[in-house]
């Protein structure tokens, strides 16, 4: 990413290219941009704190915007406090041996 883009276009498909051409105005508002969430990831994976991004996303004064942009660009990760996509299937649960 060059200097100065919010890593919160790291999420979007396409983020770089977007981030080059426009970054959206609500991003300056981004508290998830703080440096003091940066540890905090908003694109989890196994073992990584989902309920402390998402408290840190219902402090946010973006969150709505956040959250439309996230599911227009159909970007991965935590947007607005929701985890996205949404609607992913669940995931399926091992047969128990019988
Ligand atoms: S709502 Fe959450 S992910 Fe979106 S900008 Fe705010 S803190 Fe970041």
């Amino acid at each position: 990413m060059p200097a100065g883009v919010p890593w919160l276009l790291e999420r979007t498909p396409g983020g770089e290219l977007a981030a080059l051409l426009e970054r959206p105005a609500w991003m300056a508002d981004a508290l998830c941009q703080e440096p003091r969430y940066r540890r905090v990831s908003f694109i989890p994976t196994r073992g990584d704190d989902v309920p402390a991004a998402k408290r840190i996303c219902a402090r946010c004064l973006v969150r709505q915007e956040c959250y439309t942009f996230g599911v227009a660009t159909r970007s991965v990760g935590i947007w607005g406090g929701e985890s996205l996509p949404l609607g992913r299937p669940a995931r399926r649960t091992p047969k128990t041996p019988t």
